[in-house]
């Protein structure tokens, strides 16, 4: 059993590998391929007698093609282990430490390129090699000589081999699938495929092309240079005319490294070139040697993996829900795999619409991507990996809550929408909405708590919730909660009647206003009386709402029922006033657009915007034919020839604060 488990992984991983390396074409993601290599280092601890001399644990790479010229490494060019989350780097610390005491990590960006080799006799250019599987690599030196950051010469005539990655940029792998997409080429998958495809290229103007670029990052023969560490043998190359990235850190604790690795996870967006990890060295070359290698990885360096933001999943079936609006969603049930750092077993599939057009069938291989914390969505299915017992999709006709007939909305004619004002889904939606985070924030009310209490009778509509105070014997008695809990929960119901204005304006789930809407709509009206009484005029003619918008806003307010729930949380003791700062109406500045340049005496740019945006203005970044206003300090930029260009407003600094004062 457990041997065909480990044969099958074998097969599938020999397959990606070759698919990977050789091809430049993978099938699978490479998270998919991590967690096969987990499961048979897994199995092969387990069971070490069955382990294969073969085994993708212990081989480097991918194969070689014939057609480029074979290159021996003299000094192998090995993998790196990989970690996956902090207790494995905890653990890799703890392992070093038994060796070496006090050691010191260079912690640097993992490049998601493929790795190079380049040999230089007498301060030449004369080879560049690819890893093979290792020991034998390719000779792709024609196309080495294309990339404009590997020096063909040194600053000094010696004989050195160094070791580094080749990478395509974002901006240069956009590019050209833009082009590709314009000549109908089939579309690159990823910067990296996307570099090491231009590299095995024989035609050597093809990498020209391309714009790759490389970062040095390793010295084989550090001590023939009488180097001692990464850190120094870093510097070295940098000096030789190599390009060594700038974001390497030398680390002297644990906290340090966390502390590396949490910056990069969080930031690693704002760079130019896409990396998939953190790689960790230790920095001493003779603790190096030390602590020494495995066949395939030193065990003085580990990668850390950033966590996938897309996995390849089965999709099990699609179910129905229902939103707080009606609306009733596709959402897809996932065989659960990990994904950012928590397992993922539902996904949405937003629409009809979206999932007839993806193709996407229940049986089907998905890939499922989460960006940010939105909920993970169904990306694609994997056409190619069908068994022929896929089941196509079709949408439902009634809401799986209530069974009314659904209906399509007007506006949007993707969606479903179950109008039963009374549909239990639609009701809990909307309460589970009302206590939420960025609503009312009625801390203790998660989703299961408000189902139960619904499904038990006690709050049916969002003003129960201030009623509950009444019911704190009967909810003590249920099972599950205690009197500290129970107040608790009661406690946080009085907290949230404090809110300010927008909190509630948005908890309310009026249509088409979301949080930011709300704060508008609260900051312009302070209370809501204002608000109610408010004609659509008044309410299109506001900045940032829209016909859309306004006719919503005025509907709902025009509703009795609305109207009469408001009052009843009025009476409840729920404030209904704005309570952050207000921005000025009339003033001057209000539905302006202003531009600041140069530098300001008497006050910070940032205080300038605070007032501008406190008076009813906006600030904008650049000068276009929307600008009212451009603020000149000293020495202005291009901004300022660009507003005389366009006979733009001119203010000095006095200008301005003159302005200021007169308001
Ligand atoms: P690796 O990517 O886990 O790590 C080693 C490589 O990291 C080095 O060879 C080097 O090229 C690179 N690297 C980048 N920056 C570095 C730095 N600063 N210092 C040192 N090295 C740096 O190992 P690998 O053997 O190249 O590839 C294995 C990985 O490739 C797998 O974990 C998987 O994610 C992916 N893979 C995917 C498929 C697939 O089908 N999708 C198939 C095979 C491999």
């Amino acid at each position: 059993m457990i041997e065909k488990r480990m044969n099958e992984i074998i097969d599938i991983l020999n397959k990606a590998s070759y698919e990977y390396y050789t091809l430049d074409n993978p099938s699978i993601t490479d998270q998919e391929y991590d967690r096969y290599m987990q499961e048979l280092i897994k199995i092969e601890e387990q069971y070490p007698e069955l382990k294969r001399n073969d085994s993708p644990t212990v081989r480097v790479g991918g194969e070689i093609i014939d057609e480029f010229l074979k290159v021996t490494h003299e000094v192998p060019m090995l993998s790196l282990s990989n970690v996956f989350n902090e207790a494995d780097i905890i653990s890799f610390d703890e392992r070093i430490r038994k060796e070496i005491s006090n050691p010191q990590y260079v912690c640097e960006l993992k490049i998601d390129g493929l790795s190079v080799s380049l040999t230089y006799k007498d301060g030449k250019l004369v080879r560049g090699a690819t890893r093979g599987d290792g020991v034998i690599g390719e000779d792709i030196t024609h196309n080495v000589r294309t990339i404009k950051n590997v020096p063909l010469t040194l600053n000094e005539r010696i004989d050195i081999e160094v070791r580094g990655e080749i990478y395509m940029s974002k901006a240069t792998f956009e590019s050209i699938n833009q082009e590709r997409a314009t000549n109908n080429q089939e579309l690159l998958a990823n910067p990296r495929n996307a570099a090491a495809g231009s590299i095995r290229q024989l035609d050597s103007k093809i990498a020209a092309s391309r714009n790759l670029e490389t970062f040095i990052y390793h010295l084989p023969n550090a001590e023939d240079f009488e180097i001692h560490s990464h850190q120094e043998a870093l510097e070295f190359m940098q000096k030789l005319g190599f390009t060594v990235n700038p974001n390497v850190k030398l680390v002297n604790s644990l906290d340090e490294l966390l502390g590396y690795i949490n910056y990069w996870t969080n930031n690693r967006d704002n760079l130019p070139y896409e990396i998939d990890g953190i790689v960790i060295k230790l920095n001493d070359i003779k603790s190096q040697q030390k602590v020494g290698f495995t066949a395939k990885y030193p065990k003085w360096a580990t990668a850390y993996k950033f966590p996938a933001v897309e996995v390849l999943t089965k999709l099990k079936d699609i179910i129905f829900t229902v939103g707080r609006t009606g609306q009733v969603t596709p959402n897809a049930v996932l065989e659960p795999v990990r994904l950012a750092g928590s397992v993922v077993s539902r996904a949405t599939l937003h629409n009809e619409a979206y999932v007839k057009e993806k193709d996407i069938r229940i049986g089907d291989i998905v890939s499922v991507r989460k960006a940010g914390d939105v909920i993970p969505r169904v990306e694609a299915s994997l056409k190619e990996r069908r068994t022929g017992s896929e089941k196509e999709f079709v949408m439902t006709t009634i809401c799986p809550i209530c069974a009314s007939a659904l209906v399509k909305n007007k506006d949007d004619e993707a969606s479903y929408y179950c109008v039963n004002p009374e549909c239990d889904a639609k009701r809990i939606e909307s309460l589970i909405h009302f206590a939420s985070r960025n609503a009312m924030n009625i801390e203790g009310f998660g989703d299961e708590i408000i189902e139960d209490f619904y499904n038990l009778g006690f709050i049916h509509n969002v003003d129960d919730f201030y009623r509950l105070d009444n019911k704190k014997e009967m909810l003590m008695e249920l099972e599950g909660f205690g009197e500290k809990s129970i107040s608790n929960l009661l406690e946080s119901v009085e907290k949230s009647k404090l809110n300010s204005l927008e909190k509630l304006l948005f908890a309310l789930g009026i249509r088409y206003v979301g949080s930011k809407t709300a704060k508008i709509l609260a900051s312009t009206f302070y209370n809501i009386d204002a608000l109610m009484a408010a004609s659509y005029e008044e309410l299109i003619s506001i900045k940032d709402i829209g016909e859309v918008i306004a006719k919503s806003v005025y509907e709902y307010f025009k509703s009795d029922d609305n109207v009469s729930l408001i009052n009843k949380l009025k009476n409840l003791g729920l404030n209904m006033e704005f309570l952050g700062k207000k921005i000025e109406e009339n003033s001057f500045f209000s539905g302006k657009t202003f531009v600041l340049t140069g530098s300001l005496e008497n006050i910070t740019r940032n205080e300038a915007k605070e007032t501008i945006e406190q008076l009813g203005g906006k600030t904008t970044d650049s000068v276009t034919g929307k600008t009212d206003v451009i603020i000149v300090g000293a020495n202005p930029g291009s901004k300022y020839d660009k507003a005389l260009a366009l006979g733009i407003a001119i203010w000095t600094e006095n200008d301005f604060l003159e302005k200021v004062g007169n308001n």
